[in-house]
């Protein structure tokens, strides 16, 4: 799958999709004139597909290096489902970071996931922020997607904040998702903006930033769908969700250089050989390994790694 430059052509990231009656994708922009120090424009594409349901919107990319987001949605779009929803999907929600593969906007070096819900005349990544805010504040549910850093796949997790836990918690246990941690670094986050507002949003963390990756695709989708389905009929979960608080969850790191080789069957499991560390100089062989009762959330994607790279994480 090719990821462009955003907003250099005049087609975006994303194909027209084959209509039908239910699912007619509208292209949009948001053009922000004299965003850039060079007086040019920023333009943030988004999708618009009419509906009679609930209205959800979908964002994806708020990090420029989290690029993974965009071709799930893709993905998703591409599925044509039917649904009732009236669904608002910004795919690319920062396109200037995009296009440098960066977290941060390369204008004002901000973090778009700190700037919520934005102003009309400040910074360019608050401006994007407070655009993007009044589109999708009519929205009932929010799907917020990031993905994993540099080099660490994630398993479908869900950041929960305090304010909104509640309310949440049903959506969570729906989604199928296991790890459900309490966020403790909220401020100024789309969704504790948007909870302050009385909706109903959460963010999900899926894959790596900077790989496409097949199992997580499905995933990813299968996850965007059922949110839909929650949100054109919500319903109880019956189990109970346990939630992590983030200061409990535990990395592994190399202890020393060396190539490490992932077990690939281990994310998201209970497991003890989650792979194994190599010291190239004498090709002897350390297996990492966890406690039975360990559960792994984030594993490094494999390589050489240096003398302290996180390799993973995982939760008691
Ligand atoms: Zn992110």
């Amino acid at each position: 799958m090719a990821i462009k430059k955003a907003c250099t052509t005049k087609n975006n990231t994303l194909e027209n999709s084959k209509k039908n009656a239910n699912f007619k994708i509208i292209k949009k922009k948001i053009v922000i004139k004299n965003a850039r120090p060079d007086g040019e424009s920023i333009c943030i594409p988004y999708i618009r597909i009419y509906g009679e349901g609930p209205k959800v919107a979908i964002i994806g990319t708020q990090h420029g290096d989290e690029f993974f987001s965009i071709a799930i949605i893709d993905e998703f779009l591409k599925l044509n489902s039917s649904t009732k929803a009236d669904l608002t999907v910004f795919p690319l929600a920062n396109p200037s970071a995009f296009n440098i593969s960066n977290r941060r906007s390369p204008i004002d070096n901000q973090d778009m996931n700190r700037k919520w819900p934005g102003k009309k005349n400040s910074t360019i990544t608050s401006r994007m922020c407070y655009h993007i805010f009044k589109t999708i504040k009519d929205c009932d549910y929010i799907l917020d997607l990031h993905n994993g850093n540099k080099n660490i796949r994630d398993a479908p997790q869900i950041r929960v904040h305090k304010s909104n836990r509640k309310q949440t918690e049903n959506l969570c246990k729906y989604l199928g998702i296991d790890f459900f941690i309490n966020h403790s670094d909220t401020k100024h986050t789309l969704v504790e903006e948007l909870h302050a507002i009385g909706k109903i949003a959460i963010c999900i963390e899926i894959g790596e930033g900077r790989r496409m990756d097949n199992f997580y695709l499905a995933k990813g989708t299968d996850i965007i769908k059922k949110f839909i389905d929650y949100a054109t009929n919500p319903s109880v979960a019956k189990e109970k969700t346990k939630h992590i608080d983030e200061e409990k969850i535990k990395k592994i790191h190399a202890s020393k250089s060396g190539l490490f080789i992932p077990s690939e069957k281990a994310l998201g499991k209970k497991t003890k050989n989650i792979g194994t560390l190599v010291n190239i100089s004498d090709f002897s062989e350390k297996k990492i390994t966890l406690k039975k009762s360990h559960k792994l959330m984030s594993l490094c994607v494999g390589g050489v790694v240096s003398k302290g790279e996180l390799l993973a994480r995982y939760v008691e």
